[in-house]
């Protein structure tokens, strides 16, 4: 079913052998095909399977028969599949990268930096998820004569619903802590961008992992994403808001749990302080990596009229000294959109802001000539409301920059959106960049940093407020989202009034017990 078309330049790491091995996989149960594209050169990649709502159900079914061996294993024993799969993915990096371009078109350095992402969610989970998933020991009702146990018992089968910008890194590491906390799992990547989510599928499986208990489906979100909310126990879901509404409303009717990551219109903050080099140096990843591609990209930039000519001259240069090219070794800075839509979208942002007014300080336009998808580098500025780029999430690399007179300026206009995903503050006061921070209506504020240094903080939770998601990933909050709390009391006294004893007197003595409790500090 599966079939690997010609494509020049091909990565000699991505063969039929392997494409077969990855493909066999799918739960599909049909001949529907779906072709994917290889985005440097806008050629047929590959045709996928694609699975019906049955299929998903099938897929829900074998997990859940998988799982219920699987949550009676010991935190150890599910750890063990971990470790050998970093170990594994580390050894395969080059594979990993080699998938991750051809479908995404991204830089090798962008496609490097999402490979290690699973390999820092297994290792963060190695050493912290046994702990946050043992028993807890919690106050009983009364000292000593009710012993109370807080247990953490796995939701079930978990839907991971993941996106095409960073489909190895989403897929697999919101895979790992509902593994690990005793769930299946039914992955349903994007179509497009499925051979990286389906090595690491496979990686998984070398590394030891019962077999059936992680489910890979593929097909259009509306029918085969839906047929995995409509069935899983949990989702955890990321893509854009609007799809994340449309899964919290069907997850809600269910009565199941989700977590929702979803789009952003991030913000930095450039202070009268900031070390403008820094700054400056800064803001180009922060814009452009994987062309803008990241939930976490900055699209707006709000710089102290008083240094706002000297850091724009320092962006504007760098900016400029970006090397685009669509390339399988490290020596581009910038790749390519993922996808034609992607760029149209991106073009569509573009020009409907040159058309209202607004200045081009660096790109503007697209890159035929470097490949069929990719857009230049662009800086805007005098962008307004009423124009796309302002509000709304462009998801490419487009950024507007505003002159602002003084931190409460900055942060009224920072906190005036709707999303509230990532912001950054630069400034050499590092107390000043805290105390600004903890006022950002944002899931992740950096100080000094645009993203990396929030998003890497593995053992902090990482998330989106306002239109930006529901839940967290990462942290204890990233693995006890998959499970249930469940409260065991043990009860070691019978607290039966005795018959002699009028109820009005007893009620008084509980009163009075649990009025010197209280005093006590006890209660
Ligand atoms: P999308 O919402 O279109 O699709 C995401 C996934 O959901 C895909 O697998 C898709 O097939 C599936 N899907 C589509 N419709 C569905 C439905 N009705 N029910 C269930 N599943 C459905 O998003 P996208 O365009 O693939 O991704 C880009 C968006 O993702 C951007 O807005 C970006 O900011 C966001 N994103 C957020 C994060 C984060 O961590 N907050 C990370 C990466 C991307």
């Amino acid at each position: 079913m599966s079939r690997l078309h010609p494509v020049s330049g091909l990565p000699a790491s991505i063969t039929p052998d392997l494409l077969d091995r990855l493909t066999a996989r799918v739960v599909a149960s049909d001949a529907p095909v779906a072709t994917t594209v290889a985005v440097f050169t806008g050629e047929p990649y590959v045709d996928l399977p694609r699975s019906t709502p049955d299929d998903v159900a099938r897929a829900v079914e074998h997990a859940r028969k998988a799982q219920t061996a699987w949550a009676a294993t010991d935190v150890p024993v599910r750890a063990r599949v971990l470790r050998r799969f970093h170990n594994l993915l580390l050894e395969r990096q080059d594979v990993v990268l080699d998938l991750i371009q051809v479908e995404t078109g991204k830089a090798r350095r962008h496609a490097f930096e999402e490979s290690l992402e699973p390999a820092l969610t297994a290792g963060y989970y190695l050493r912290k998820g046994a702990k946050a998933l043992q028993p807890k020991r919690r106050e009983g009702m009364l000292p000593g004569l009710v012993r109370t146990t807080e247990l953490r018992q796995p939701k079930g089968v978990v839907g991971v619903i993941s996106p095409w910008n960073y489909p190895f890194a989403l897929g697999i590491s919101d895979t790992l802590p509902a593994l690990l906390a005793g769930n299946g799992v039914v992955l349903k990547p994007d179509t497009q961008t499925a051979l990286s989510p389906l090595y690491g599928v496979e990686l998984l499986y070398e590394a030891g992992l019962p077999e059936g208990l992680l489910q890979p489906v593929l097909g259009e979100g509306p029918v085969v994403g839906t047929a995995v909310v409509e069935q899983a126990d949990y989702v955890g879901f990321t893509g854009s808001t609007r799809t994340g509404r449309d899964v919290a409303q069907r997850a809600g009717a269910r009565l199941v749990g989700c977590s929702l990551e979803l789009g952003g219109k991030n913000v930095m903050i450039v202070l009268d302080d900031a070390d403008l080099d820094r700054a400056a140096k800064s803001a180009v990843p922060a814009c452009f990596a994987n062309s803008g591609q990241v939930c976490m990209c900055t699209e707006r930039l709000y710089v102290d009229q008083s240094v706002y000519d000297e850091f724009l001259r320092r962006l504007l240069k760098h900016t400029k000294e970006l090397r685009q090219e669509n390339r399988y070794d490290f020596n581009a800075d910038v790749g390519s959109l993922t996808s034609a839509r992607q760029l149209e979208a991106v073009s569509n942002h573009v020009e409907d802001a040159k058309a209202k007014g607004a200045t081009v300080l660096a790109g503007g336009f697209a890159r035929p000539d470097v490949g069929p998808f990719c857009y230049a580098p662009t800086v805007l500025a005098d962008v307004r409301d009423g124009m796309l780029c302002a509000t709304e999430e462009t998801f490419g690399p487009v950024v507007s920059v505003y002159p602002v007179t003084g931190e409460e300026e900055a942060l009224a206009k920072a906190n005036a959106g709707e999303y509230g995903l990532n912001a950054s503050v630069f400034t050499r006061d590092t107390v000043r960049g805290r105390q600004l921070a903890a006022r950002l209506r944002a899931g992740a504020v950096n100080v000094n940093d645009a993203f990396v240094a929030a998003y890497g903080s593995m053992d902090s939770p990482m998330g989106g407020m306002g239109k930006s998601g529901l839940g967290r990933r990462h942290g204890e909050e990233g693995i006890l989202k998959y499970t249930e709390a469940q409260t065991v009391a043990v009860q070691r006294v019978g607290m039966f009034p005795p018959r002699w004893v009028p109820y009005r007197v007893y009620g008084k003595v509980l009163a009075k017990t649990l009025a010197v409790l209280r005093m006590a500090g006890i209660r």
